[in-house]
């Protein structure tokens, strides 16, 4: 029956994709196994995920989606540099990686590293595609209802059923 459903709230897609850049460089992709997603709660990019309904398994959808409905504009001045001290010791600082910390106010904070120089590592509050426009090309690998506990987390789960974080 799985191959009458469409891409709608409350299912689990799973997709194989690939993301360009406006220059064709592919920034990311889907592995052997295709990516599962619980449609409708915000767990691809707005732009994406709107453009992915109604398609049913097979479908193939070649998606552009700009920076706005996608990881933000990017915004200046919202860069710092720390000192490598200031992260845990086992850490393994990457460019690119996000950071947890805490803002002002103790409310968790998303960074990214943007630049490690030696000891000096620049963190910034732009996501590493922030002011990107993303291109996508995505194909339908399977769909199916969520079942009880997808739809109360909120996220889909492995295809064993198993709580896997
Ligand atoms: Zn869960």
């Amino acid at each position: 029956m799985s191959e009458l459903l469409t891409v709608a709230d409350g299912r689990v897609i799973l997709f194989h994709y690939v993301l360009k850049d406006d220059a064709g460089v592919v920034i990311d992709a889907s592995q052997e196994e295709p990516l599962a997603y619980l449609h409708g709660q915000g767990n691809i990019v707005p732009g994406l995920e709107r453009q992915m309904v109604g398609l049913k398994v097979g479908d193939e959808l070649v998606a552009t989606v700009a920076p706005e409905e996608a990881y933000g504009v990017a915004r200046g001045d919202v860069t710092e540099s720390v000192h490598r001290s200031a992260f845990p010791k086992d850490m393994e600082l990457q460019v690119g990686m996000p950071v947890r910390a805490e803002g002002p106010d103790g409310q968790p904070l998303m960074l990214w590293v943007e630049k490690i120089e030696g000891a000096r590592v620049t963190i910034t509050l732009n996501h590493p595609l922030a002011g990107k426009t993303l291109h996508f090309s995505v194909r339908i690998a399977e769909i199916r209802e969520a079942n009880e506990n997808e739809l109360a987390h909120g996220h889909a789960h492995g295809p064993d059923g198993h709580h896997h974080h």
